[in-house]
C-alpha cells in the first residue's frame, strides 16, 4: 500500500505539515497517534459531579436567560447566557455568537441535553458552546460510543484528526505486523482488533474500562510500548558494553588509609554499595551503575572509596556535578581527603578562565592530577584525560543522558570508562526501571547513626515576624541558620534579588548576628569563601537561593527556613530540607507559605510535615507531579510515552523488561522494527 499522508482525502500540504508537527509523516503512523483520553457522551453526569477541564454530558432546564450585550469584553457582538439547573445543581451555558431563533430554542422551563467542556466562570460553574439537543425530560440516551480526544496542534482539530484516523483504519494497512510473539501478549488480541478499539471503541465496549485505561485492548498496546522502550534501554546498555573497560582490581592501601583518618567508619550499607562497585569494576566491561541514596546518607565516601581502586591502578578519575557549588564541596572534600595521600586534585569549571584552567588542563592531561573535579566543563573538548578510567557523575537526574554519555569518550583509546551515577533524589522504582534501565542500581538504605531527627512546621506568611524572631533568638545561642529565598522557579535573577532584598532587611533587623548571602550570580570565589565562612561558624545566618539545594554539608546548621515554600516541589523541598539535621543538634525546618494553598499546595507541605523518608516522598511527588517534573525537562523526551503512564502501568514493567530482555537476544529484528514503530526518533544503538 502506497504509505504516504498524501494519500488521504483532504490531506494538502498545510494539513501535511500540521501532521509532521505531530510526527505523522506516513498514513500509518496515525494508527500509532494513540488517544490521550476520550469523550464520554455515554452517561448524564449530575452537575455537582462536574469539574471543571472535564468535558461532560449534562441534562437540565432551562431557568431563564440574559443577554449581556453591549458592557462585555465581546462588544460589538452578542451574547446570550442560559441559566440551567437539573434540580440538584446549577451551570450557566455561554455562547457569544447568536443565531436568528436561539432565543427562542431556549424557553424557560424546556429540558436539553449539553455536551462541553466545563469551566469555573465568575458566577459558577460554565460550559461555551456546548453541543445542545433538546429533548423530553428523561428521554432515553441514543447508543452512543466513546470518541477518542487525540494529542494534537495548533490549527488541526478533533474532528479532522478523527476523520482521518477513520480513513485509515477502513483500509487497514495489509503490512502492520506483529511483533510481539504471541506467547507474551497479556492480551488476547491482535494488533489490529486492539488499535481500531482503542481508536474507535465499539458502542457495546466497557467504558469504565476504557476511560481508565484498562480495557485489554488499551493493556495490548501499552505492554507493547513497554517493550519498546524497555528494548531501547537495553540496547544502549549492550552498545556501551560493547567496549571493554580497564580492569580495576580492589585498593589494598589507599581505601584503608582513606577510612583510617576519617573520624567514622562506613555503615553496613556504605559497605555493601561499595562491595557492589568493587566487583563491578573488577569486569573487562564498563560498570553501568546507579547509587541512590537519601540526603545524607553518605554517597560521597562511597565515591571516595570508588576513586581509591582507580587511582591505586593508576588511572585517572572524573567527578561530575551539577552546579559549581555542589562541585566546590566536593573539591574541597576530596582535596582534603586525597591530598595527605598524595593524589593530586584538578579543579575544572565553566566560569575558570586564563592561566588557571590551562594549568587544571594540563595536569589533566599530563596525568599528573589523578581525581579531576568540576562541572559540565568536563566535557569541553580542551579537555583530554590522560588516562580516565572512571567517571562519577552526582546528582544525575540534573543531565541528560546524553551528557552521561559524552563522559564515554573522553576514556583512553578503545577503552570506555566506568561510570558511576549518584543521585540524591529518591527515585521511584518504576521511573528508575523506565529511565534507567540500562543501568544496575545499588541502594543506600541507611542513614548513618546519630542523625537527629527534624522538625518540620508549616507557618503562613503572616507569622514571618515570629520565625525572624526565632531565628534571632536560635542563631544568639550559637545555632546556625539557612534562610532560603525562593520567588519563581528558573528564574536565578529574580531569587538573586529576593536574597539580596531579604539579607539587606535581615542584616539591618538583626545587628548582632552575623549574616552571609550566597547565590546564583556571584563569582565563584566569592560563594566559596561565604560558604567557608559558614561551614567554618563564622556567620550565623546564611541567606541563599536554592542553589544550596544539593550537597552542601555543614553538620552544625540545625534551622532551615524556606520561604514561599508552596513554589517548589516536593522533591526540592526535601533536599532543602536535608541540609539541616546532620549534626547533633535537634534541627527545624520552617516551611513559610503564602495562603491559600492549592489542594496540592496542601498536600506537599503535609507529606513534608509527616515523612523525611525520601523515598515516600519521591513516590508522593510522582503521583502529584508526574514523571517529566522529577526528572526534568531534559529527561522528559525520553520517556515521550503515546499511552504509557508510569504510575497507572507500572505493574507491567517487570514483565515487559523480561520479553525486551528475551527479544533482543532472540528476535533483534523483530526487536528493531518495535523500537522503531514506537520511538522513531530515539537514537538507535548497533546491536550484538
Ligand atoms: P549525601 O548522600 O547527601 O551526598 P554526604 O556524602 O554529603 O551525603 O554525607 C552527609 C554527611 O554524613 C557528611 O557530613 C559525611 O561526612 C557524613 N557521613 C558519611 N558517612 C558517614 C558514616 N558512615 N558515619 C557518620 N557520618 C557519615
Ligand atoms: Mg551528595
Amino acid at each position: 500500500m502506497n504509505d504516504s499522508i498524501r494519500t488521504l482525502t483532504g490531506v494538502g500540504e498545510q494539513l501535511a505539515q500540521l501532521l509532521a508537527k505531530l510526527s505523522i509523516y506516513k498514513a500509518s503512523d496515525l494508527l500509532f497517534h494513540l488517544p490521550r483520553g476520550y469523550e464520554d457522551r455515554s452517561r448524564i453526569v449530575p452537575i455537582p459531579e462536574l469539574r471543571p477541564g472535564q468535558s461532560a454530558l449534562i441534562e437540565a432546564v432551562v431557568q431563564s436567560t440574559e443577554h449581556p450585550s453591549t458592557n462585555s469584553r465581546h462588544s460589538g457582538r452578542t451574547s446570550l447566557l442560559v441559566h440551567l439547573s437539573d434540580g440538584s445543581g446549577r451551570i450557566t451555558l455561554r455562547f457569544f455568537q447568536m443565531y436568528p431563533g436561539m432565543k427562542d430554542k431556549f424557553q424557560t422551563g424546556r429540558t436539553l441535553r449539553a455536551f462541553g467542556e466545563v469551566r469555573m466562570g465568575g458566577r459558577g460553574l460554565e460550559m461555551s458552546h456546548p453541543d445542545i439537543q433538546m429533548v423530553s425530560a428523561g428521554a432515553a440516551l441514543p447508543p452512543s460510543r466513546l470518541t477518542a480526544i487525540y494529542p494534537t496542534t495548533e490549527g488541526l482539530s478533533q474532528a479532522k484528526l478523527r476523520m482521518l484516523v477513520d480513513q485509515v483504519l477502513k483500509k487497514f494497512p495489509t503490512d502492520l505486523q506483529e511483533l510481539l510473539p504471541s506467547t507474551v501478549l497479556p492480551q488476547p488480541y491482535s494488533l489490529r482488533q486492539a488499535l481500531r478499539e482503542v481508536h474507535q471503541p465499539a458502542s457495546d465496549a466497557d467504558v469504565s474500562a476504557l476511560l481508565s485505561y484498562r480495557h485489554p485492548a488499551q493493556i495490548r498496546l501499552i505492554f507493547e510500548e513497554l517493550v519498546a522502550h524497555q528494548a531501547s534501554l537495553l540496547s544502549r546498555r549492550y552498545y556501551l558494553q560493547l567496549k571493554k573497560a580497564p580492569v580495576v582490581p580492589m585498593s589494598q592501601t589507599l581505601a584503608p588509609q582513606l577510612l583510617a583518618r576519617l573520624p567514622f567508619k562506613p555503615t553496613q550499607a556504605q559497605q555493601r554499595v561499595g562491595q557492589e562497585i568493587g566487583r563491578d569494576l573488577q569486569q573487562a566491561h564498563a560498570m553501568l551503575r546507579l547509587v541512590q541514596g537519601d540526603v545524607g546518607s553518605g554517597k560521597t565516601l562511597v565515591a571516595a572509596l570508588a576513586a581509591c581502586h582507580v587511582l591505586e591502578a593508576g588511572w585517572q578519575v572524573a567527578l561530575m556535578a551539577p552546579t559549581e557549588i555542589l562541585a566546590e564541596q566536593h573539591f574541597i572534600n576530596f582535596k582534603n581527603w586525597f591530598e595527605p595521600l598524595g593524589v593530586q586534585v584538578a579543579w575544572l569549571a565553566g566560569k575558570q578562565k586564563g592561566k588557571a584552567r590551562a594549568a587544571a588542563e594540563l595536569s589533566v592531561s599530563t596525568g599528573e592530577a589523578g581525581l579531576v573535579i568540576g562541572t559540565h566543563a568536563l566535557f569541553q573538548d580542551s579537555v583530554q584525560f590522560a588516562h580516565l578510567a572512571m567517571v562519577i557523575i552526582d546528582e544525575q537526574h540534573r543531565f541528560g543522558v546524553d551528557q552521561r554519555l559524552a563522559l564515554r569518550e573522553k576514556g583512553m583509546a578503545g577503552m570506555s570508562p566506568h561510570q558511576l551515577v549518584m543521585t540524591a533524589t529518591p527515585i521511584p522504582r518504576t521511573l528508575t526501571m523506565s529511565v534507567y534501565g540500562d543501568l544496575d542500581t545499588s541502594i543506600i538504605d541507611k542513614l548513618p547513626p546519630g542523625r537527629t531527627s527534624i522538625t518540620t512546621v508549616a507557618v503562613p506568611f503572616e507569622r514571618r515576624e515570629e520565625v525572624i524572631a526565632r531565628v534571632s533568638a536560635n542563631c544568639a545561642q550559637g545555632k546556625q541558620a539557612y534562610w532560603v529565598c525562593t520567588l519563581v522557579e528558573e528564574s536565578e535573577t529574580l531569587d538573586a534579588k529576593a536574597a539580596e532584598d531579604t539579607y539587606a532587611e535581615l542584616s539591618s533587623r538583626l545587628p548582632h548576628l552575623r549574616i552571609g548571602l550566597v547565590h546564583g550570580r556571584m563569582k565563584s570565589e566569592e560563594k566559596q569563601a561565604v560558604m567557608q565562612q559558614f561551614k567554618a561558624n563564622e556567620l550565623h545566618l546564611l541567606i541563599a537561593t536554592t542553589v544550596i539545594e544539593v550537597g552542601v554539608d555543614v553538620p552544625n546548621a540545625s534551622l532551615m527556613i524556606i520561604e514561599n515554600a508552596e513554589r517548589l516541589g516536593l522533591s526540592q523541598l526535601h533536599q532543602l530540607r536535608g541540609r539541616v539535621g546532620r549534626g547533633a543538634t535537634a534541627s527545624f525546618c520552617v516551611l513559610m507559605y503564602k495562603a491559600p494553598l492549592s489542594d496540592t499546595g496542601v498536600e506537599r507541605l503535609s507529606t513534608l510535615r509527616n515523612s523525611t523518608d525520601g523515598f515516600v516522598i519521591a513516590e508522593k511527588d510522582l503521583e502529584l507531579r508526574g514523571p517529566g517534573e522529577i526528572l526534568g525537562t531534559r529527561q522528559t523526551g525520553l520517556l515521550g510515552f503515546r499511552l504509557v503512564q508510569l504510575q497507572r502501568d507500572d505493574y507491567l514493567l517487570p514483565r515487559a523488561q523480561q520479553v525486551a530482555a528475551q527479544m533482543l537476544k532472540a528476535q533483534p529484528e523483530a526487536c528493531d522494527a518495535l523500537m522503531n514503530r514506537w520511538l522513531p526518533t530515539a537514537p538507535r544503538y548497533a546491536r550484538v
